[in-house]
């Protein structure tokens, strides 16, 4: 892994996070609470303030450390799910960081559902997780020059907008029944954003 990856990887999804919380806001205005663009801003600033600290660490500590932050910070249903996530993935990647991406993103993704008691289907995060989740396990069997960040990319967009038409059934959206139709998932779309920010610093662009 490259030294500064940690940092970089930091700085990014904080910032995208900040730069979008107006528009997470909106998203839970329509079918939650309103809280969702500040309760993630809150969260990433902290892991962002300790980011030193974090990446100090090695992979495996730097996940567990950066989602028990989350976990502390967030507040709302989304922080212990994606402090759940952060820490199934730093389990995964073992004390030597050996394992890859795709089975770290695949053990963080069953935290997030045990964590939920939620599967894909239900118009939440997990409509854009496990799909990517399962493009990055399909991309490593793939040919080379079929980029695993570009498949992630993908699933990403098109999980978030399928959680447009879901009726949701988890969550405080899960309360509006019917109403919650014909609206994106504010968390869909948080991970969605997660997602590429984390694609651009593996792709250098950030
Ligand atoms: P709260 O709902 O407590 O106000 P947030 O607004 O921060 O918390 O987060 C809401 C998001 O959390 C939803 O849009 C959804 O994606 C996700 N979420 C809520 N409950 C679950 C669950 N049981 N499983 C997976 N994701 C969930
Ligand atoms: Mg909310």
């Amino acid at each position: 892994m490259a030294p500064d990856l940690l940092p970089r990887l930091i700085a990014r999804t904080a910032a995208t996070i900040a730069a979008h919380a107006e528009e997470l806001t909106t998203l839970d205005q329509a079918i939650g609470d309103g809280d969702h663009g500040v309760n993630m801003k809150r969260g990433f600033d902290a892991v962002a303030a300790a980011a030193e600290e974090i990446a100090a660490l090695p992979l495996a500590g730097a996940l567990q450390k950066a989602g028990m932050t989350l976990v502390m910070t967030v507040g709302g249903a989304s922080g212990p799910l994606y402090g759940s996530l952060l820490m199934g993935m730093g389990k995964a990647a073992g004390q030597d960081g050996g394992a890859d991406a795709a089975a770290m993103l695949a053990a963080g993704v069953e935290a997030v559902k045990k964590r939920g008691k939620s599967e894909a289907g239900e118009k939440t995060m997990l409509d854009v997780l496990v799909p990517v989740a399962a493009a990055l396990a399909a991309a490593e069997g793939a040919a080379a020059e079929d980029a695993p960040t570009a498949a992630a990319r993908a699933a990403a967009d098109q999980g978030l907008a399928a959680t447009r038409d879901m009726l949701a059934t988890k969550g405080r959206a899960s309360f509006l029944g019917e109403r919650s139709i014909g609206h994106l998932d504010p968390g869909a779309r948080s991970s969605a954003l997660l997602v590429h920010a984390v694609c651009d610093v593996i792709e250098d662009k950030a």
